[in-house]
């Protein structure tokens, strides 16, 4: 699973804007600074492809990035800024819904979550609209497939009009801190995955990522080209 070539394509400031050439697409999407840039560079393994450094909450852009010259990775503006105002924040929910739900190359939604910090409710609300809006996520014999680290589906869980969701923890290479809760990183996620359980009948799969480490990288390219192939 080994990136080639990764270029940035292009931003888009409504749905219609993005590229058409119906190539499969996978869309990170994550609360600001949960650390999705830096997963983005990880991944294609560039320093600055997508840009770490801007300011949270202002990029309100889909941006397209072609890897390999046969599929994309969508980075979605991240959301929950507390500093955005009421306004930005409703325009940024209407224009990425949008996203979710007229996206007909979607293949899978990335959902990130950051591993370092307790359970935040932005991010299970979030979680909890896409389960009844995109990403249902069915019961089946496969359950058992979703239970454990990196486990990657041998069959996809998809309906003509639902997405598979992947939950991807950020960050986990960061120790336990006071003001963190001081929870490690595997006590974050397993948290997170029994608060998660409501929303879906199934546990969606999970990898634990680290864009210091590179852990987790080679299971998120496996598991997009897994998804490409279905
Ligand atoms: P974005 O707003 O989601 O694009 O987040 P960024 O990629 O810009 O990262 C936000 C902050 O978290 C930056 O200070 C990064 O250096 C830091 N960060 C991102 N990923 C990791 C990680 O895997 N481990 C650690 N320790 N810090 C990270």
């Amino acid at each position: 699973a080994n990136v080639i070539a990764a270029d940035f394509v292009k931003s888009s400031v409504r749905p219609d804007d993005c590229p058409r050439d119906g190539l499969p697409e996978f869309a990170l999407v994550g609360r600001s600074n949960v650390g999705k840039s830096s997963l983005l560079n990880s991944l294609v393994r560039r320093k600055r492809l997508a840009l770490t450094s801007k300011k949270p909450g202002k990029t309100q852009c889909i941006n397209h990035f072609k890897v390999n010259d046969s599929w994309y990775l969508v980075d979605l503006p991240g959301y929950g800024y507390a500093a955005a105002p009421q306004e930005a924040r409703t325009n940024w929910d209407e224009f990425t819904r949008n996203y979710f739900l007229g996206r007909e190359n979607l293949v899978s939604v990335f959902l990130l979550v950051d591993a370092s910090i307790p359970a935040k409710k932005i991010d299970l609300d979030y979680a909890s609209w896409l389960g009844q809006n995109k990403c249902k996520i069915q019961k089946s014999s496969q359950t058992s497939n979703y239970v454990g680290i990196n486990l990657v589906p041998e069959t996809p869980l998809k309906t003509s009009s639902n997405v598979p969701m992947t939950l991807v923890f950020t960050k986990c290479d960061k120790r336990k801190k006071k003001k963190n809760g001081g929870k490690r990183p595997e006590e974050n996620v397993e948290n997170f995955q029994s608060l998660i359980r409501e929303y879906f009948e199934a546990a969606p799969p999970w990898i634990m990522t680290s864009s210091v480490t590179n852990q987790g990288r080679d299971e998120i390219l496996l598991h997009m080209s897994q998804l490409r192939n279905y």
